[in-house]
C-alpha cells in the first residue's frame, strides 16, 4: 500500500469538501444530499484513484478519453461511475461512446451528431451534457449563454442522444459576487430551459463548480460539482 502524504490526505479532503458543500447548501436552503461531489481524476493515478473511490466517491470525471481508457481496468467501478469532462474531439468518439455513464463536454452541434451516430451503432442512448461558455471567454469550449434555447431545441431533435442538463467552466476571478452572478444566471437558464418541457431533454443535472468556487456554484443552484485538486492536491503536469 502506498503511504504517502497525498494519499492519505485524501479521506480527510474529501470530508472537508463534502463538509463545504453541506454549509453552502444549508445557507441557500437546500438539501446537502442534492448535491453530487466528482472527484476530478485527470493526472491523477489509478492508486489515488482508488484510495478515494474506498472513501466513499461515487462518480470520477476525466478530461482525456486516452487517459482514462488507460487507467479504466485498474480503476475499482463496480460501485463508481465516470464521466467525460474535457474537450472530446470527434474521431475519438467511437471510443468513448458507451464507456461513460455521461459525456458532460458535448460543446458543438456536430460532436452531439458525431455520439449520436456512435451511439447508434453501439445500440445505445448516450446520456450528455451542454457544455456552455458563461464567460463569453474565446478560449473557451461551449455554447454561447445566448444561444442555448436554440441549440437545445437542435440537440434535442437527433436520436441517440439525451441531454440531461448544463455544464460549465467559471472563468477565473477573485471576486466571489461575479462568480455568484454567473452561476445564476447558469441556474436561472437551467430553470428556464427545464420549464419548457422539451421533447427529450431531461434536466436533472446542473454541473459547476470546482476547487476554487464550489462553494459559490452550490449556493447558486449547482446539483453536480467537480472537484480535482482539493481532494487530490495540486496537479503534476508531465
Ligand atoms: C480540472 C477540471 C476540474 C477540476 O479542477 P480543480 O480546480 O482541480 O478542482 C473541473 N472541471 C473540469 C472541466 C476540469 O477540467
Amino acid at each position: 500500500m502506498p503511504d504517502d502524504e497525498r494519499y492519505n490526505d485524501i479521506e480527510q479532503n474529501i470530508n472537508e469538501v463534502r463538509e463545504k458543500i453541506s454549509q453552502a447548501a444549508v445557507r441557500a436552503g437546500r438539501n446537502p444530499d442534492d448535491i453530487h461531489l466528482m472527484a476530478v481524476t485527470k493526472t491523477v493515478e489509478s492508486r489515488y484513484i482508488n484510495h478515494a473511490i474506498s472513501c466513499g466517491i461515487d462518480l470520477i470525471g476525466e478530461n482525456k478519453v486516452q487517459e482514462f481508457l488507460s487507467k479504466e481496468p485498474e480503476l475499482n467501478l463496480q460501485n463508481c461511475k465516470a464521466h467525460l469532462i474535457g474537450h472530446l474531439q470527434s474521431n475519438k468518439t467511437k471510443k468513448i461512446v458507451g464507456k461513460v455513464d455521461v459525456i458532460q463536454s458535448v460543446d458543438s452541434v456536430s460532436l452531439a451528431n458525431e455520439i449520436a451516430k456512435r451511439s447508434l451503432e453501439k445500440d445505445i442512448v448516450s446520456k450528455i451534457l451542454l457544455e456552455i461558455n458563461v464567460g463569453n471567454e474565446e478560449s473557451k469550449f461551449g455554447f454561447d449563454y445566448d444561444e442555448i434555447y436554440e441549440r437545445v431545441c437542435e440537440i434535442s431533435e437527433i436520436e441517440g442522444i439525451s441531454v440531461q442538463g448544463f455544464m460549465c467552466v467559471a472563468p477565473i476571478c477573485d471576486d466571489k459576487k461575479v462568480l455568484r452572478h454567473i452561476f445564476s444566471n447558469m441556474y436561472r437558464s437551467y430553470l428556464d430551459i427545464a420549464s419548457k418541457k422539451i421533447n427529450n431533454v431531461n434536466m436533472n443535472v446542473l454541473s459547476m463548480g470546482m476547487s476554487g468556487d464550489y462553494c459559490e456554484a452550490v449556493l447558486e443552484g449547482a446539483n453536480l460539482v467537480r472537484v480535482g485538486s482539493a481532494i487530490f492536491g495540486s496537479r503534476n503536469y508531465r
